[in-house]
Order: C-alpha cells, then sequence, then structure tokens
C-alpha cells in the first residue's frame, strides 16, 4: 500500500513520539505545514484504513501508533522507487545517491566491507517492457 506524501508527514511524527494523539501531531505540523486540525484528522484516518495506524482509545483520547517501523517503511518507499527505473540503472542511481549523501568514516567503512562482499553479475537482467528502457533495443548504453 503506497502513502502520500502528507501522509508520510504524519507517520513521522508519529514515528518520532511513538505514541501520540491528533493535537500533538497538529502541533508538531503546524511548525512546518498549514494544515487546519480536520486537514489531519482525515489523514489519520486515511492511515488507519490503510493499516499503518493502530488507534486506541484512552478516555476521550484517541492514541495513534505505527502498525510498522519507519525503517520498514523507508525500505519500502526506496524499494518501490527505485521499480519506476530500470534495474540496469539502479547502480548509477546509487553512485548518483552515494555522492551526494552526508557521510561519516564508519558509514563509509561500512559501506566498503558491503561492497567487498557484494556478489555480482556478469550483467544485471533489464527487468522492463519492451519500449520503456532501450535496454531490449540493443542500443549500446553510454556508460
Ligand atoms: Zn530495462
Amino acid at each position: 500500500m503506497t502513502i502520500s506524501n502528507a501522509e508520510w508527514e504524519i507517520m513521522r511524527v508519529i514515528w518520532t513520539k511513538e505514541e501520540t494523539t491528533s493535537s500533538d501531531i497538529i502541533e508538531v505540523l503546524s511548525h512546518k505545514t498549514d494544515w487546519t486540525a480536520s486537514t489531519v484528522k482525515t489523514l489519520l484516518k486515511r492511515l488507519v484504513d490503510k493499516g499503518y495506524l493502530v488507534v486506541k482509545k484512552n478516555g476521550r483520547q484517541f492514541l495513534y501508533s505505527p502498525a510498522f517501523s519507519e525503517e520498514e517503511s523507508i525500505n519500502k518507499q526506496v524499494d518501490d522507487l527505485f521499480g519506476k527505473f530500470c534495474q540496469r540503472k539502479h547502480a548509477t542511481i546509487l553512485e548518483h545517491l552515494l555522492s551526494e549523501t552526508l557521510m561519516t568514516a564508519s558509514d563509509v567503512k561500512q559501506l566498503q566491507a558491503l561492497l567487498l562482499s557484494k556478489e555480482t553479475l556478469e550483467q544485471v537482467p533489464c527487468d522492463c517492457i519492451p519500449g520503456q528502457c532501450r535496454c531490449q533495443e540493443h542500443v549500446e548504453e553510454t556508460r
């Protein structure tokens, strides 16, 4: 199930607080958006319907907590995004991300270790339908 940019803003607050009320979310997001209380409540309802949030009643308040971890959800978002691109382009996209990403020495070390143990293929298979990338038209790649 995909999640909109607006819903993502809500999820970030809930992952940070772990369990929270709509008024807390409205307060946090007032620093970033001009959403009304009813906008936030609509988004919360949608997230509950999509199964991203668990809601429980505590007196007169509703408490919202995440149904999935932030890490799990980030990975899913990134997998969905990469799924939009030809598999053969993924390494180039990662090169771009690596050069743009701020890293510590220990981040670099971890990535180096990962790369050294990475299994490689003779050629990455194209997973596109004909006509949506150039791989299957035997057009020379520029790299
Ligand atoms: Zn392709």
